[in-house]
């Protein structure tokens, strides 16, 4: 339950819906659900797509979280995201029952769900995982944990090269996740994961033959698991406007002053700059961002996500959910004053906003000229889509391996150069001085050669997605190809009956 799950979720829904005129459920609580009821209206009003949503409330006082808080985005410490994760588990039971009730052909979970491989067993049915990444991340991950390069380094931040891959990928031991070092509390369940996603009838994978072939092969062919490529997801549902403007949530800007605003810049002149929907700085770092934009000139549009409690006063653990909605009251006033007075005086400098950001729609306008990204995968696919640049700055989860198929395979973006990874979107990490980022924001805006050969590769990669969604392209036939595979063991399974 975090928007970079569930809106890939939602959309894989509606590109059943479109395509094999299929009737899809989507199963959420009622929160999450109100985030997408008018896109899938719309789809139903308007196209005539059978898609409705089945809701279940989580029981969150029985752990102690507030009403609403029912997605990772509104969990500001690891407690509370411990929390909600307790109440997911605790509505397995009624979520087996409503599988059972509603006898679907096939279900689609995110691969979070390993129990769901069962209840599909007895309804004998397909259960396909979805992780929300990318073919290179998992063959990555493989091959780390096959070959074990980096026990063989002598520090943290020497570089080591990750054998057997298609390419030469550098990483150093400082950006691995740490189950990957050492026995830690999740390798357990990771491993329950990976066993539920060789018992399903199969992966299905947000990205496109296009863009990472040579690992879509090593995926099915070294690895051995069944895959389809669907992606990118957003593009097949081809959105309209609305689409754009509420995607995931109701933006906290006015999409068309947005519009306004990069219409009056020129191509390719304007920095997007998102950390995705969960992670979060310290006011310091903040700090050193705003210095490094300042100094480096460019336009920019910034997307201030929710800012973490300094650690000098007190233990993360310990904020509760008061204290939270406090800091995130507080965060209205984070940037610095100096900062906050140059774009008052400047308005053509830059816009911040301060909550939910039309991202889509920002990054399809011609003014934008580079993302300044986390490296989450949905907001990688969309930059590339876009064709524009990447600066990456990694923080967690599968963000660092990302940030690798970007620079080191695909030659798409230039790193800031963030070393460590952290466990949680809410820890704190180490401060990255303004030089090195405003040295990447140069490398990128400056208009050199690199960026010229930077923007020329992912301009040919976003033709590709484009192509890969169209009648007879590589997601279009895969997507095909899924249903009729779906189809044909439905028959074989009424003829064993
Ligand atoms: N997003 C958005 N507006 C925001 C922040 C995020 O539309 O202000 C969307 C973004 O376009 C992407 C998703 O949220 O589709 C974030 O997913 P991603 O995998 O990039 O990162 P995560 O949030 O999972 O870390």
């Amino acid at each position: 339950m975090a928007p970079g799950h569930m809106m890939p979720m939602v959309d894989i829904a509606r590109a059943f819906a479109t395509h094999g005129n299929t009737k899809a459920t989507i199963i959420t609580t009622p929160t999450n659900a109100s985030r997408f009821n008018d896109t899938i209206t719309r789809d139903t009003d308007n196209s005539g797509h059978q898609i409705t949503f089945l809701t279940i409330s989580l029981p969150l006082k029985e752990v102690g979280l507030p009403e609403g808080c029912d997605n990772l985005v509104s969990t500001s410490t690891r407690e509370t995201t411990f929390k909600l994760f307790r109440t997911i588990e605790m509505l397995r039971p009624m979520l087996e029952t409503m599988l059972v009730d509603n006898k679907p052909d096939c279900i689609v979970s995110d691969y979070l769900y390993p129990w769901t491989v069962d209840v599909a067993k007895r309804l004998g049915i397909p259960r396909l995982a979805f992780s929300g990444g990318c073919f290179f991340n998992c063959c990555l991950s493989y091959n780390l944990e096959q070959f074990r390069p980096h026990d063989r380094v002598e520090f943290e931040r020497q570089p080591f090269v990750v054998p057997n891959l298609p390419d030469e990928v550098t990483l150093t031991r400082s950006q691995l996740q740490d189950l990957v070092k050492r026995n830690t509390d999740f390798n357990e369940l990771f491993e329950r994961l990976r066993k539920a996603e060789k018992n399903s009838f199969g992966v299905l994978m947000n990205s496109f033959y296009g863009l990472e072939s040579a690992y879509v092969d090593y995926f099915r062919n070294e690895m051995g698991i069944k895959s389809w490529h669907i992606g990118p997801l957003f593009l097949f549902n081809k959105p309209t406007l609305d689409d754009k403007v509420e995607r995931g949530d109701k933006s906290s800007i006015d999409a068309h002053k947005c519009l306004q605003w990069l219409d009056s810049k020129k191509p390719n002149s304007v920095l997007y700059i998102c950390f995705g929907s969960l992670s979060r700085f310290t006011k310091s770092q903040l700090i050193e961002m705003a210095s490094a934009l300042n100094d480096s000139g460019c336009s920019f549009i910034w997307v201030l996500g929710k800012v973490m409690k300094s650690s000098e006063n007190d233990n993360n653990d310990q904020i509760s959910q008061d204290d939270q909605e406090e800091i995130e009251e507080e965060q209205q006033h984070w940037l610095p004053n100096w900062f906050e007075e140059t774009l008052l005086e400047n308005k053509d400098k830059g816009l911040v906003i301060k909550g939910w950001a039309p991202q889509l729609l920002i990054l399809e306008h011609p003014a934008i000229g580079g993302f300044l990204t986390h490296c989450g995968w949905n907001s990688i696919l969309e930059g590339v889509c876009a064709g524009v640049p990447l600066v990456t700055w990694p923080l967690f989860a599968d963000q660092f391996y990302n940030e690798k198929l970007v620079t080191q395979v695909l030659k798409i973006g230039v790193e800031v150069g963030n070393m460590v990874w952290k466990t949680w979107a809410t820890d704190e990490t180490e401060l990255i001085q303004k030089e090195k980022i405003k040295i990447a924001i140069e490398r990128v805006m400056g208009g050199g050669e690199e960026a010229e050969e930077i923007r020329r590769k992912v301009k040919e990669f976003s033709e590709l997605a484009y192509k890969a969604i169209e009648e007879g392209g590589s997601s279009y036939n895969d997507v095909n190809e899924l249903l009729k595979e779906i189809s044909m063991h439905k028959q074989y399974y009424m003829l064993k009956e």
